[in-house]
């Protein structure tokens, strides 16, 4: 039986659209990841929430699960400040 290749989910809709239907993103499908170096990780985006701590783990309005602060996703906002 021939193998069948696993497709990784789409994004068909906008973050901000998300947002407002109150849908979350699977981490696979946002491909949430390491940032590295970069100031681009989850704790400059708009879409983060701090945990008790800058350092501790927090959450995000548009992706499923808790999420650390200096990981990132295809669908990383800046905040304004970071402009
Ligand atoms: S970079 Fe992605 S996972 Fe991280 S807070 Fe922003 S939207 Fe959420």
């Amino acid at each position: 039986m021939a193998k069948r290749k696993r497709k990784r989910p789409s994004l068909n809709i906008t973050a901000e659209r998300a947002l407002d239907e109150g849908i979350k993103f699977t981490k696979n499908a946002v491909n949430y990841r390491q940032a590295g170096r970069s100031r681009r990780r989850c704790y400059n985006c708009i879409y983060f929430e701090e945990g008790p701590n800058r350092s501790a783990v927090g959450t995000c309005k548009v992706v499923e699960g808790q999420i650390k602060g200096y990981m990132i996703s295809d669908i990383f906002e800046a905040r304004p400040e970071l402009m």
